[in-house]
């Protein structure tokens, strides 16, 4: 019986957890249920794994563990402990070479979209970068399931399945929220295989002198349960103002289209849509937004959708569970008005 092993990378930075690798364990146990048949036949089986690198960072391989790692290599070395590029791919590659997956799967988050390209350039593989679907099948002519990785291509006109048929791993890159979060479970053990960065003195071309974070893009929309969105039918950057308002009282924080950011009214951080973040909030409000592919492909996995727009035949009604037709700048006002008024009357 045969192991094939389906990789995640568990994306750390400064100890603290990406959640996008949660979601990557998920759908690595669902694209396993998808060869069932195959492994029935042969007798081998699917071992989900997650690939963990850092300083002091085992309680994190602990946590993989919890929601479905079924076995973590670990590389804890001092030199990790502020992510860089090539000690970072440099222990990745090892430790493929060594324990050869078939499948592996990476966050396209900033620093996933980084370390993901110089992975598989170093293993002459094939990435396929920001996918919205994965799922395993049949493809050119192979014996066995090949993942098949689909994302949007040409300005997100159409949807491209691109196939990795002649190496592996078979890479792909994968965004915050494109998929659910598995249930956590925090009776699951599993095995944390300790592995060492090689010694190679071109590891550490670079000196770190200080890190400064960019606080201005930190805006945590992915993860948001509310997030009322304005468009370019705010006319203006003090058109935000108001949306701040609803997104106050709601808990929430502001969305916004490309032409927005393009036109300097707000910081990319909170850019939904192809080029922007995908986000799955309980609540999305959409005001003075068109509609565009670009920006819905951005939000089709939220539970909720009003959309506001003064042209009934905006597009973005197709997608809205409510539909308000007219002036955003006096349906705004008083919708922050009314749910203020419903919270003081519950005090
Ligand atoms: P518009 O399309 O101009 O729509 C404004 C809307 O506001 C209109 O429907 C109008 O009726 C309404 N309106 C005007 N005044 C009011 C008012 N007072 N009250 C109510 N409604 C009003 N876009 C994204 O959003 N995210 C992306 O990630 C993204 N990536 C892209 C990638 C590529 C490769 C390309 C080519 C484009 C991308 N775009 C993206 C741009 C996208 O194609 C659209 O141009 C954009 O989403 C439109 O933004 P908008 O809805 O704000 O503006």
């Amino acid at each position: 019986m045969a192991e094939r092993r389906f990789w995640v990378f568990i994306e750390q930075e400064e100890g603290k957890p990406s959640p996008v690798s949660w979601e990557l364990l998920g759908v690595a146990h669902k694209l396993a249920s998808e060869i069932e048949d195959e492994l029935q036949a042969s007798g081998d089986k699917v071992v989900v794994e997650g690939v963990l690198l850092g300083e002091n960072v085992e309680p994190i391989a602990h946590t993989a563990i919890e929601y479905g790692a079924e076995r973590i290599y670990l590389i804890d070395d001092a030199r990790l402990k502020h992510y860089r590029n090539r000690p970072y791919y440099k222990g990745i590659t090892a430790l493929v070479n060594k324990y050869k997956p078939e499948v592996f799967l990476i966050g396209a988050t900033t620093l996933g979209r980084d370390l993901a390209g110089a992975v598989a350039t170093s293993l002459g593989t094939g990435l396929t970068a920001d996918c919205t679907q994965l799922e395993m099948g049949f493809a050119r002519n192979s014996p066995k399931k090949l993942l098949l990785a689909t994302r949007p291509a040409f300005g997100g006109n159409v949807m491209a399945t691109i196939v990795c048929h002649k190496t592996t791993p078979q890479m792909a890159s994968v965004r915050p929220r494109v998929f659910p979060m598995p249930q956590r479970d925090p009776t699951r053990t599993a095995e944390i295989i300790r592995e060492q960065l090689s010694n190679d003195d071109k590891m550490d071309k670079v000196e770190l002198l200080e890190v400064i974070r960019d606080r201005v893009q930190d805006v945590n929309i992915e993860y948001a349960d509310v997030i009322i969105s304005g468009g370019r039918g705010l006319g203006s950057p003090d058109g935000f103002e108001l949306l701040e308002k609803l997104a106050s009282e709601l808990g929430g924080v502001v969305g916004t289209t490309r032409p927005c950011v393009d036109a300097g009214w707000i910081n990319y951080g909170h850019q939904v849509g192809q080029t922007g973040k995908t986000v799955r909030p309980k609540l999305y409000v959409a005001a003075g937004i068109s509609g565009a592919l670009q920006h819905k492909v951005g939000i089709l996995n939220s539970d909720f959708i009003i959309a506001i727009n003064k042209d009934p035949h905006a597009p973005i009604f197709e997608l809205s569970h409510i539909g308000i037709t007219g002036d955003l700048f006096e349906i705004i006002p008083e919708f922050t008005k009314q749910i203020k008024e419903m919270k003081e009357s519950w005090a």
